[in-house]
């Protein structure tokens, strides 16, 4: 028995096939470091990598949290999108860094398949970037954290309320901040920080009101320093 990793027993909501993926026992996880946009480092295994959950039958994927989350509707479109053209196999294993990315991009053709909640979308970007950022492949993090402002915004603009979320306005505003700052779009970042501190409700966010005050402080010096250089924003 691996001592890390256990198999968690999961139905899948299209095709009802009973299958087994891998988790990471709580009390082994250990946390090294975390980046300013919640990136985790961690001591041997990563818990996120498991947090999607893919079923080797039909090719559904989605995070664990909204998995279940599908109407009849929905289940037609994955079987006309996805199981067609999907090859069996096994992705509920231990996960490399390079089979997370496989198996979250595979949640994230579903959802776009599904058209879901743009904050989800954003979510499974975001992760993406940060798989490429533990490869130090900086472009294509950089692609997918354009992704993930581009959702985010529209989670942000066009979403109807808060309801079944997975990121809230807040955490939103403060993520449209930090990775548009980590894009170079400075000014950006500092109207989205700005409305950040504004948020109604956050002064209940302490930590997240720290934080955006010192990302806006970063991004308000390097876009200062832009202007004084005569240089052009990215
Ligand atoms: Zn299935």
């Amino acid at each position: 028995m691996n001592p890390v990793l256990y198999d968690k027993k999961v139905t899948c909501p299209v095709c009802n096939l009973t299958f087994h993926t891998k988790k990471v026992r709580t009390s082994t996880i250990r946390i090294k470091k975390r980046d300013t946009d919640f990136c985790i480092y961690y001591e041997g295994e990563n818990p996120l990598f498991y947090e999607v959950f893919a079923c080797p039958n039909c090719g559904y994927a989605a995070l664990e949290k909204v998995f279940d989350d599908i109407t009849p509707s929905q289940k037609q479109l994955i079987q006309s999108k996805i199981s067609k053209q999907w090859v069996q196999r096994d992705l509920g294993q231990a996960r490399t860094v390079q089979e997370a990315i496989e198996v979250y991009k595979l949640a994230l053709l579903c959802s776009e398949v599904l058209n879901q909640k743009k904050d989800r979308l954003g979510l499974i970007c975001l992760r993406l970037a940060w798989w490429y950022r533990y490869l130090e492949d900086k472009e294509n993090e950089k692609i997918f954290l354009k992704h993930a402002v581009n959702c985010f915004e529209d989670a942000f603009r066009f979403g109807a309320g808060t309801n079944g979320r997975l990121v809230d306005d807040i955490m939103l505003l403060y993520l449209l901040g930090e990775l548009n700052r980590r894009l170079g779009r400075y000014e950006e970042a500092v109207a989205w920080f700005n409305r950040t501190i504004s948020q109604p409700g956050i002064q209940t966010r302490k930590k997240i009101e720290e934080q955006a005050r010192e990302q806006w402080r970063l991004a308000k010096e390097a876009y200062r320093k832009i202007k004084e250089d005569g240089g052009e924003e990215k």
